[in-house]
């Protein structure tokens, strides 16, 4: 800690951690009240096999509903909710909220989806996910094989050996695991090869930074993806260009504003509707 015993550099310093303090106290104070008053909501953002041209996930993604300030976006709140453990209890109420949702599109007579839900660290190490994972798929009725599962590289590289243990116990549930991000963390190539990884999405950085690198990059990804036996999907698709060198090189999947944004669940259900 810097400290200095003269001038009002210090007392500025301390007045700005004060401060800083009192506002992460507000806000966790508030996120509590929001899950306790239904705040929060999950927009769908669908995910189209480029093969079929059919929409075959989508994924859920957080919202909270401000009464003051309107939508707030993830970034803004889920590292605090790590923080706090908080993101426990909001993690919950997504897994059950997304599982809810999709068996509900399913009893309406869509064609069935895959639903992705993005796993933070706390809860995918948290004892009893398993359990927890398998009570919420009874509970609401979904069957496993439509429910995937969303952890990061560097999740997976930390604390290998129980998360080795996980991932096998979520594919014997039979529930997908997929590596969200792919190639933005720290990661080695051997735990491809070792885990039950069944689905690598590519960070849309690679998809829409245009760079003559990233085409390698992505090139090799698919390509890595298919020897290894996982799908594949990229993120973050924009243009009609991204879109055709996507098919081109064998992408099974695409999912970015090109064809959709991330839309609430009776928007995704219109949707839905209309594509059968
Ligand atoms: P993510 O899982 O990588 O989700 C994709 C993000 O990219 C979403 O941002 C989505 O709106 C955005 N996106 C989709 N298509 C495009 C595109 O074509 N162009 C661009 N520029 N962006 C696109 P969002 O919804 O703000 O979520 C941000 C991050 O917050 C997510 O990244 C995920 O890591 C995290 N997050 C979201 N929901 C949850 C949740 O329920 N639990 C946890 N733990 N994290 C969540
Ligand atoms: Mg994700
Ligand atoms: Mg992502
Ligand atoms: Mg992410």
């Amino acid at each position: 800690v810097i400290k200095e015993k003269h001038g009002s550099n210090y007392n500025i310093f301390e007045l700005s951690i004060a401060e800083n303090f009192k506002a992460m106290l507000t806000m966790e104070r508030e996120l509590r009240k929001a899950l306790m008053e239904g705040q929060f909501e999950l927009h769908y953002q669908p995910q189209k096999s480029l093969d079929s041209n059919k929409i075959v996930g989508v994924e859920a993604l957080l919202r909270w509903k401000h009464p003051l300030k309107s939508y707030i976006p993830p970034d803004k709140f889920i590292g605090l909710a790590e923080k706090t453990g908080l993101i426990i209890d909001i993690g919950d109420w997504v897994l059950k909220e997304a599982c809810r949702q999709n068996k509900t599109w399913q009893d309406k007579g869509f064609q069935p989806v895959i639903v992705s839900v993005n796993l933070s660290a706390k809860q995918f190490y948290q004892k009893g996910l398993v359990e927890k994972v398998e009570h919420i798929l009874n509970e609401t009725g979904l069957a496993p094989k439509y429910l995937e599962l969303e952890i990061t590289e560097t999740m997976a590289m930390t604390n290998e050996e129980n998360i080795l243990e996980t991932m096998h116990c979520l594919r014997k549930l039979g529930v997908f695991v997929s590596i969200d991000d792919f190639g933005t963390g720290y990661s080695s190539f051997k735990y491809l090869s070792v885990f039950p990884i069944t689905k690598l999405k590519i960070d849309k950085m690679f998809i829409n930074e245009n760079r003559e690198q990233n085409q390698a990059i992505v090139k090799s990804i698919i390509h890595m993806s298919h020897s290894l036996d996982m799908k594949v999907i990229a993120e973050g698709v924009e243009t009609i260009e991204q879109l055709k060198f996507l098919t081109e090189e064998k992408c099974d999947e695409m999912q970015g504003f090109y064809f959709s944004k991330p839309l609430p669940p009776e928007k995704l259900t219109k949707l839905l509707q209309t594509v059968g």
